[in-house]
């Protein structure tokens, strides 16, 4: 075996720029990674347990028998991971791991998957377990989708594991293959901010928009709304309004990445704004998935001088992302923290996203 007794492993959590409730619908999406993430502290152990540690908790979870609805609660999604591996037939053994985290969870900056992509990595790591990044998308997907027993699709483990430092990810969700698209935005830059709102993803919202979009897919005889090549003599086939909205965001969202890539390689990073803006209008009024201090924080940013935003995350809870140029961050700040506090509501909290590389052995 070239596996190591022990080893620290960091996995980073994410902003989706663009693209959003896309990679189930086999669609784009353009994520970056963060330098806020997950560290595992791993060793390996030769007793068959996983031992997990993460902000005072522990759990020991036996690795014999694991399976899907086994484990409950956070222990889920590492535990989830080495099920995946193995029955994905990666054979890792027992381990203690220690989790630590400098991103803040529920906000919609993926730390579920944070904690899945670091567990993949101290696992194969401290086991010698040759898996390639892909491949380990896929395992950690399907922690997260059966173990978990959130439906996501790959956005936020490719975006963890595959990010490169200064580049944002172009993935296709339908093959899985990527390409790495520089993210150069001059003088501006993508303040993250938690409007301090949580979400769960397993309460049924998610599941049920997925549900809509096979529905809507099936009537229209597509494998899946990415198909869909005719918005207008598509949405005249769906008697059902609420199809229709969920369509047109669908299918107007994936222009909207391709758009955004044209103008990050164009040197227009500033238009990216609108595209944005457009984007979170979208998710409002057609996904309807956005939140009342998603909305407000939007509004209230460009208002405040910043270039577009949008929600960004499954919705109902989380984080809104803003473009603005440098030098109004601090007036577009005051202005959000403004608009919250006439309506009595918390101040949300900033963080400036600055795209990172993704997951790697720290020591
Ligand atoms: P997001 O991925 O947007 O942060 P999710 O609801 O998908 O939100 O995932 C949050 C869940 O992931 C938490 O409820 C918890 O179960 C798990 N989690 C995230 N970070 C940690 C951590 N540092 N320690 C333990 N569990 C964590
Ligand atoms: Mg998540």
């Amino acid at each position: 075996m070239n596996g190591t007794a022990k080893g620290t492993w960091h996995a980073p959590g994410r902003v989706n720029l663009i693209g959003e409730h896309t990679d189930y619908n086999e669609g784009f999406v353009l994520p970056f990674a963060l330098p806020q993430g997950i560290t595992a502290e791993g060793e390996r152990r030769d007793d068959g347990l996983l031992e997990l540690h993460s902000g005072g908790q522990r759990e020991v979870v036996e690795l014999d028998g694991l399976a899907p609805g086994r484990v409950r609660g956070w222990a889920a999604y590492p535990a989830g991971v080495a099920g995946a591996l193995a029955e994905a037939g990666y054979l890792v053994g027992g381990a203690t791991l220690r989790f630590t985290s400098d991103l803040p969870t529920g906000a919609g900056l993926s730390s579920s998957a944070a904690l899945e992509c670091a567990t993949a990595l101290a696992l194969t790591g401290l086991y010698g377990v040759k898996a390639d990044r892909r491949e380990l998308v896929k395992i950690t997907q399907r922690a997260e989708n059966a173990y978990a027993g959130v439906p996501s699709g790959i956005l936020d483990q490719s975006a963890s594991l595959l990010c490169e430092r200064d580049h944002a990810l172009l993935l296709d969700c339908r093959t899985g293959l990527s390409a790495q698209v520089p993210l150069d935005l001059g003088e501006h830059r993508v303040l993250v901010v938690d409007t301090g709102v949580r979400h769960s993803l397993d309460d049924g919202r998610y599941a049920d928009r997925r549900a809509e979009c096979e529905k809507a897919a099936g009537l229209l005889g597509v494998p899946a709304l990415r198909d869909v090549e005719d918005l207008a003599a598509s949405l005249s086939r769906l008697v059902d309004p609420v199809l229709r909205r969920r369509v047109q965001h669908v299918v107007t969202e994936n222009h909207r990445v391709q758009a955004t890539v044209g103008l990050l390689k164009a040197g227009a990073a500033p238009e990216v704004g609108a595209m944005l803006t457009a984007s979170h209008l979208s998710l409002r009024d057609l996904y309807q998935v956005s939140w009342p201090q998603a909305d407000v924080a939007v509004e209230a940013a460009v208002t405040g001088g910043a270039r577009g935003g949008r929600m960004i995350g499954g919705g109902f809870g989380g984080s809104v992302i803003v473009l603005v140029h440098r030098d109004r961050i601090a007036r577009v700040r005051q202005a959000v923290d403004e608009a919250y506090a006439a309506r009595s509501w918390r101040p949300p909290s900033y963080l400036e996203a600055v795209a990172s590389p993704g997951a790697a052995r720290l020591s």
